[in-house]
């Protein structure tokens, strides 16, 4: 369920615009506050120091949103506020498990926020260092790229706790595991299936990197597979048609011609 929104974004005019086209992935902070603290006021003295912004806050009652996706925020390094969304939670990185977990709505309210932006942008859910962006990485992380000494959200932030809530907004507000390939097949000839759960599954497929058969050890989002594909399909018939040109060949009639042979044959 959609926590309560309240849009500030009206309010943030430091930064400057920046391309959608460059955003990479999510960024989890912490403000430093103690977990009372009501999201507007840590927006508040942000405005009045315009001392550093978010795209959006977490709090106990919902989320508080600074800056739109096309707003360069002031969160991180330079690098790091053109190429990530930013999500703070109003808490403090030094926390325990035990303290965190005991912020179950403000974990919850920061997860819906971070599901928008990972369908929105057909990120995978998944913790990683800058590396191994697309995904969703830390403050801490952002300073192999330099200009920040920052380690939040620190080093007990619940991964486990907030990817499952990140998860289960996505797949419809179930517990709903990530579907195998073979399941997804299952249910589209199964007629148990609902038109509605292979959405939510085929919107988890966007999303859940597909390992590579020749280097397992790689993987890659469906989206960007498909657009690698088509440039290098593209790319190989304009050096196939101009190898056979060169040859003194016509590779439109070679094509028409097995096309024939192949109908013939059945
Ligand atoms: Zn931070």
């Amino acid at each position: 369920m959609a926590p309560t929104i309240r849009d500030w974004t009206s309010k943030f005019l430091f930064g400057g615009p920046r391309s959608t086209a460059n955003l990479i992935g999510v960024c989890i902070h912490t403000t430093e506050n103690d977990p009372s603290t009501p999201a507007e006021n840590v927006a508040n003295y942000q405005l009045n120091t315009q001392s550093g912004s978010y795209n959006t806050l977490a709090d106990r009652k919902g989320i508080l949103r600074e800056n739109t996706a096309d707003w360069i925020t002031w969160s991180t390094g330079n690098k790091g506020n053109t190429l990530l969304m930013h999500l703070s939670f109003v808490a403090r990185a030094s926390m325990t498990r035990a303290q965190w977990l005991a912020e179950d709505a403000m974990l919850r309210n920061g997860a819906w926020e971070v599901a928008q932006w990972c369908k929105k942008f057909g990120w995978p859910v998944r913790h990683v260092g800058v590396a191994g962006l697309p995904g969703i990485t830390t403050h801490d992380a952002t300073r192999a790229w330099g200009s920040t000494d920052h380690t939040d959200p620190g080093p007990n932030f619940p991964w486990d706790v907030f990817l499952r809530y990140v998860n289960e907004e996505i797949n419809g507000g179930t517990a709903t595991a990530p579907a195998e390939e073979g399941t997804i097949m299952a249910e589209l000839t199964g007629v148990s299936a609902t038109a509605l759960d292979i959405v939510r599954r085929g919107v988890t497929t966007l999303v859940t990197p597909l390992q590579s058969v020749i280097n397992p050890a790689r993987s890659f989002l469906l989206t960007d597979l498909v657009r690698f594909i088509d440039a290098t399909s593209w790319e190989n018939r304009v050096y196939l048609r101009e190898l056979l040109r060169s040859q003194g060949k016509d590779p439109d009639e070679i094509r028409d011609e097995a096309i024939k042979a192949d109908r013939e044959g059945k």
